[in-house]
């Protein structure tokens, strides 16, 4: 099963996802040059005349993809109140913190990456990094998220005055060809230790609308991090594309939310990692209690909002406290299943529908005749259980192969000494 070393290579496989049935099935994948020229029923006994990869037993799916993470920001320590600040370190060491994050999490199989915001600017030049390496994700990236000074959001972005700066930010944003969609903040976060979003929304419904609608005038889609009910609404009346985190929304709210056809990215992950480390993170027994609360509550919304067939995405903020790059995807999708989806909708969920709702879906989330040989390899049934993630094996894109890595989760206790020596557990 030695990989091929050249992107021309014939792959027969006996499981391969099927991008129309979502059913992993036998085929024989041609890659000339590192683009998939053939698709086709694997048949016994065909004689080949490229190199042939067996990889017969294997599942083979495209890489993952995470809608929400924040490249520049180190996951470790776990304690929120022990983090550096933005700019604490120095411009150099955070780039090259940054290109190893991005390497962890492509060779944990999270292949596209959507960057959420960061004050400095860092994603946008990962952009460059990425566009034609074998061994980095595809990143799409919005730049630094928008909020209004002086309320929450000093991690993820730049300060706005008032609505005429809000406005002359997005056009700022809009005219960089780097930027592929807009950040908004429009809540506060989530105060664990009263349990709920206690600060007032910081933007009123028009000066979020005047924003989406510059955005959509420029072509480009616009997503709002937020939590709790008011703030969220203003969002949703507001006619954002992308509802981030969404924590304590309404169910009339979720209602508003499909029938607008908006997405909703839960990210489980953080607030999960405050729970399950609570005495790490200076937690106490009934601040634990509490985010038990809001992690039920959440999964019941799941369930509600899969109930109506809102389009839901699997984003896992990896950057926040305990939540790794890479290994934070999958964190994300074990929570996901755990509230009660199917392992099979959550792997159509990170590839296909991840790929055409994020607008990549020409370059990726599919094995498709004309598609960049993009895939992953993984040896064990992860259409039943998503805890298999932990056997993926091969890495591949634009038909260059890679040994997979185990990222760092965040159930690792020496994770917190990841830090600034970043290294890799291998297999
Ligand atoms: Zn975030």
């Amino acid at each position: 099963m030695t990989p091929p070393c050249q992107p021309t290579f014939v792959v027969h496989a006996d499981r391969v996802l099927d991008p129309d049935s979502g059913r992993f099935v036998p085929r024989r994948i041609e890659v000339r040059d590192g683009t998939i020229v053939s698709v086709a029923p694997l048949e016994a006994g065909a004689e080949e005349r490229a190199e042939v990869w067996d990889l017969r037993g294997m599942r083979i799916l495209p890489p993952l993809a995470d809608s929400h993470v924040h490249l520049y920001f180190e996951p470790w320590p776990l304690d929120p109140k022990a983090r550096d600040l933005p700019a604490a370190s120095a411009t150099e060491t955070d780039f090259a913190h940054a290109r190893e994050r991005l390497g962890e999490a492509f060779h944990a199989g999270v292949g596209v990456l959507r960057d959420l915001g960061d004050p400095l600017g860092i994603s946008l030049t990962a952009l460059e990094w990425t566009a034609n390496a074998h061994d980095l994700p595809r990143l799409i990236a919005s730049g630094p998220g928008l909020f209004r000074e002086g309320r929450y959001g000093r991690f993820i972005g730049c300060p706005c005055a008032d609505r005429a700066s809000l406005l002359e930010q997005v056009r700022a944003l809009l005219a960089d060809p780097r930027v592929q969609l807009i950040k908004l903040v429009a809540t506060g976060i989530i105060n664990f230790k009263k349990g709920g979003v206690s600060a007032a929304p910081p933007w009123e419904t028009d000066d979020l609308k005047a924003a989406v609608d510059m955005a959509h005038a420029a072509g480009k889609a616009v997503a709002a991090h937020g939590s709790g009910e008011a703030g969220i609404r203003r969002a949703v009346d507001a006619g954002v594309d992308f509802i981030e985190h969404g924590y304590f929304i309404s169910k009339a709210t979720m209602e508003e939310l499909a029938r607008r056809d908006l997405v909703w990215t839960p990210t489980f992950a953080p607030v999960h990692a405050q729970w399950s480390h609570a005495e790490r993170c200076g937690w106490d027994a009934e601040t634990q209690m509490r985010l038990r609360g809001i992690l039920d509550g959440h999964a019941e919304m799941l369930r509600f909002a899969r109930g109506l067939g809102a389009r839901i995405l699997a984003g896992s903020d990896a950057g926040s406290p305990g939540v790794g790059h890479g290994g934070g995807l999958w964190q994300e999708l074990w929570l996901l299943q755990e509230a009660g989806s199917e392992p099979a909708a959550l792997l159509r969920m990170a590839t296909l529908q991840a790929a055409a709702w994020m607008g990549l879906g020409a370059s990726c989330g599919q094995l498709r005749h004309g598609r960049p040989a993009d895939f992953i390899a993984v040896d064990g049934p992860v259409e039943q259980d998503l805890r298999a993630l932990e056997r993926i094996r091969w890495v591949v894109r634009d038909g260059r192969v890679s040994a997979a890595r185990k990222p760092w989760l965040e159930s690792d206790p020496e994770a917190e000494t990841y830090g600034l020596q970043p290294a890799h557990k291998e297999f």
